[in-house]
């Protein structure tokens, strides 16, 4: 630390991305990539004419693009806001929702950086602990009198709840925003976009990284209420006006014409979750019932951790938090059938050597 930092930063834990080795000589299951590459047509739509206008800025509305998103979803482009990736969806609506007189609330166990925008922006928060068996409550959300946000599927866990259970927590909480991150939404869970109209205190967040394989690109988007959205867009222009890149609306607008060949990628996807739940079971591993493209899994004779080194020195990278709710375990990420063939492999070695 300089002596130049701000006083105000101080005691900040930033947050601490998966690790991502630049040799690629792993497995890579730690950060809920998709293991296939981006559809043909995004290759072709990252021609030498696009890289040709490189010298411009970008579209700072993205409207080609949103508006391509708002047919897809069925809503129009004053309902759809673009970021980079969707941390900074997250950052934004930490820092144009919250503030001193509104506190916010997310789970106590869900994606690390909540905690760190609450910590970032100096926010009163509340971090409401997960059911048995890592269930969240809905009831624990409703009438709370704070802004919420909620990862659905939760992440590390996996675990969804239903829409009819948000539409209860958006309903009543009125004068309060409820942030609904679906980042893994495409892999069997229930989106709840639908409400959006019906909601204006709705915000729905979602991500280009997993389902459609633009991790690199980084491309987030939140479909709500245009008052909603013209409030975000204040906050962006004010920061980052130009904050998605040329290169990256090409290649989401070919994305979504290609909508098929991911949603044939999340079918393969799915198999391969149920096809490892179901060989870990074989191995004594207890795993969480899971709609994403990860699975949480602890095995009884081999702690998280261990789990976590043994793998990494066999090639294999998952990802283990020492945080004491959830040091039992080791999130992996659902990749192609060979590469959760490779992981099986290792982890039968392991739990051979513990035996
Ligand atoms: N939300 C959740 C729940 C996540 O797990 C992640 C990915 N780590 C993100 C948001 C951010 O994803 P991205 O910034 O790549 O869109």
């Amino acid at each position: 630390m300089s002596r130049f930092l701000s006083a105000r930063f101080a005691d900040l834990e930033a947050y601490v991305p998966g690790e991502q080795p630049q040799d690629m000589k792993y497995v890579k299951l730690n950060t809920n990539e998709s293991p296939f590459p981006p559809a043909p047509a995004v290759l072709e739509a990252i021609n030498a004419a696009e890289i040709d206008r490189l010298n411009l800025y970008p579209d700072p509305e993205g409207k080609a693009l949103r508006e391509k998103l708002a047919e897809h979803y069925g809503v129009k482009m004053e309902n759809v806001f673009l970021a980079n990736g969707s941390d900074e969806l997250l950052n934004f609506f930490f820092m144009t929702f919250c503030d001193e007189e509104k506190p916010v609330a997310y789970p106590a166990v869900s994606y690390g950086f909540y905690p760190v925008y609450a910590s970032l922006y100096r926010l009163p928060h509340a971090e409401i602990p997960l059911r048995e068996g890592f269930r969240l409550e809905p009831d624990d959300y409703c009438g709370i009198g704070k802004n919420i946000v909620i990862a659905n599927p939760n992440a590390p866990t996996g675990r969804a709840i239903s829409v009819d259970d948000i539409e209860r927590i958006v309903k009543s909480s009125p004068d309060h925003v409820v942030m609904i991150d679906e980042a893994y939404i495409d892999f069997g869970g229930e989106s709840c976009l639908p409400l959006v109209e019906k909601y204006e205190n709705l915000l729905v967040c979602q991500t280009f990284s997993k389902f459609r394989s633009l991790a690199g690109g980084r491309l987030g988007f939140a479909i709500a209420s245009p008052a909603l959205i013209e409030d975000l867009d204040k906050i962006k222009y004010s920061t980052n006006s130009y904050n998605i890149n040329r290169l990256t609306m090409a290649a989401a607008i070919a994305t979504i014409e290609s909508n098929d060949y991911y949603a044939g990628n999340s079918q393969k996807i799915q198999a391969n979750r149920a096809y490892t739940i179901e060989e870990l079971a074989k191995l004594g591993f207890e795993t969480l019932p899971s709609k994403a493209n990860f699975i949480f899994t602890r095995c009884p004779r081999v702690p998280g951790g261990k789990l976590y080194r043994d793998l990494k020195a066999r090639g294999v990278l998952v990802r283990h938090w020492e945080k004491p709710e959830i040091a039992d375990w080791c999130r992996v990420t659902i990749g192609s059938r060979e590469q959760m063939d490779i992981f099986l492999e290792k982890v039968r070695e392991i739990v051979k050597e513990a035996e």
